[in-house]
């Protein structure tokens, strides 16, 4: 009998013990300090937390993400040094699961993070230390050291098989009623489809490589279409083919774009609106637009696919120079709306001046055509055998 009530007894201790490892932390404080250009946030809780954080530009954001968890006291009530780079906080339920905590900042952060034991009087504490930090904004992301250890939420793109082939989707600008730069007799929608065409024959001897094509004939083609295409495709990359035309007969030289709301300069400004002006041309209604969904983790994988992009038209540019004449050996930033995609490495080539007698005459030969698409092709494939599979 005695037995029976000792292994009774065991249970319910276990049963009590079991609810308690089991339910959610509880911050039970938050203290903000600041010490110099510093600012220290606190956690402390009634158990070890797991997290996982990162930081966002533009705004600047540090974003912590933790499992089920609970807050008691308010985070708008927090208060925060006169001179801190923190300017608020806030918290709620990101997805069934995760708690995410959002400090909202002055400027670009350098944050480190660490986990320290309860002892005495005080309970499980997570430290955020947020230093301001020189330059540009950029995203940081990191796991929690020690204590913490969590799953890492990474926004979810194409779950590919390893072995799949690399997309490349190639788009040739323009098309149908929209022609596109018209000079020296020739119209840029002809040429650049050409030049796809051979990038693609190149491309294609690639037996690990899979070409599509926006456009395989004179045919209109939304901008947002060309864009969904590549993400309906599950490219790896995207490569925009132009040959634009300026006022001025002289201006002359290829350029490579990534896509970014500051133009590099006034030319990519004035290049990346003719090439959005297709739409306009074409007369497609823009009031069924969706609005910019600015979500967290958008911005992220934005983040990471404009790093990838850099990459993809840097290996672009290195191959095309020498080839065409450069007007800036660099890669340059506009906003093209076709570069527009989150998830696809997009990179677009104004292969040269159509409006140039000289770039002309490379861009009409059917041999020019096959240098240049034989140069993209080359870069497509460095960036592929360099940043893509190690
Ligand atoms: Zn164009």
């Amino acid at each position: 009998m005695l037995k029976i009530f000792r292994k009774l007894f065991v249970l319910i201790c276990f049963c009590i013990f079991s609810v308690q490892v089991f339910a959610a932390p509880v911050v039970e404080k938050i203290r903000v300090g600041q010490n110099g250009a510093a600012t220290r946030v606190v956690l402390e809780s009634n158990q070890p937390i797991k997290s996982n954080f990162f930081v966002l530009p533009s705004p600047d954001r540090f974003v912590m993400d933790f499992g089920t968890l609970s807050f008691k006291t308010s985070l708008s009530g927090v208060k925060i040094p006169e001179k801190s780079i923190l300017k608020g906080m806030r918290q709620g339920l990101f997805k069934p699961g995760v708690i995410r905590m959002v400090l909202d900042l002055n400027g670009p952060v350098e944050p480190t993070v660490f986990a320290i034991p309860a002892n005495g009087e005080f309970g499980f504490r997570l430290v955020i230390d947020l230093k301001p930090r020189k330059g540009k904004s950029v995203s940081i992301k990191r796991k929690t050291p020690s204590l913490a250890t969590a799953r890492t939420i990474q926004p979810k793109v194409k779950p590919k098989p390893k072995e799949a082939p690399v997309v490349v989707v190639i788009d040739p600008g323009h098309g149908g009623v929209d022609p596109g730069a018209v000079a020296n007799k020739a119209y840029e929608k002809h040429i650049v489809l050409k030049i796809s065409k051979y990038i693609k024959a190149n491309l294609s001897k690639n037996k690990n490589i899979k070409v599509y094509l926006t456009r395989e004939k004179d045919i209109f083609v939304p901008l947002a279409d060309r864009v969904n295409f590549a993400q309906r495709k599950q490219a790896d990359i995207f490569v925009s083919i132009h040959a634009d035309a300026h006022d001025d007969h002289r201006a002359k030289g290829g350029s490579i774009y990534v896509l970014s709301e500051k133009s590099s300069d006034r030319e990519a400004a004035r290049l990346a609106k003719a090439a959005n002006k297709g739409d306009i041309m074409a007369g497609v209604d823009f009031s069924a637009e969706a609005p910019a969904v600015r979500n967290i983790l958008v911005d992220l994988t934005r983040r990471q696919t404009k790093n990838k992009s850099s990459l993809l038209a840097r290996s672009v540019l290195d191959e095309l120079d020498g080839v065409v004449r450069l007007r800036r050996k660099e890669v340059l930033f506009a906003g093209f709306k076709v570069l527009k995609s989150h998830v696809v490495p997009s990179t677009l080539v104004e292969t040269s001046y159509l409006s140039n007698p000289r770039d002309a005459r490379v861009l009409k030969s059917t041999s020019g055509q096959k240098k240049i698409a034989a140069a993209v092709a080359e870069g497509i494939e460095d960036y592929i055998k360099n940043h893509m599979r190690k």
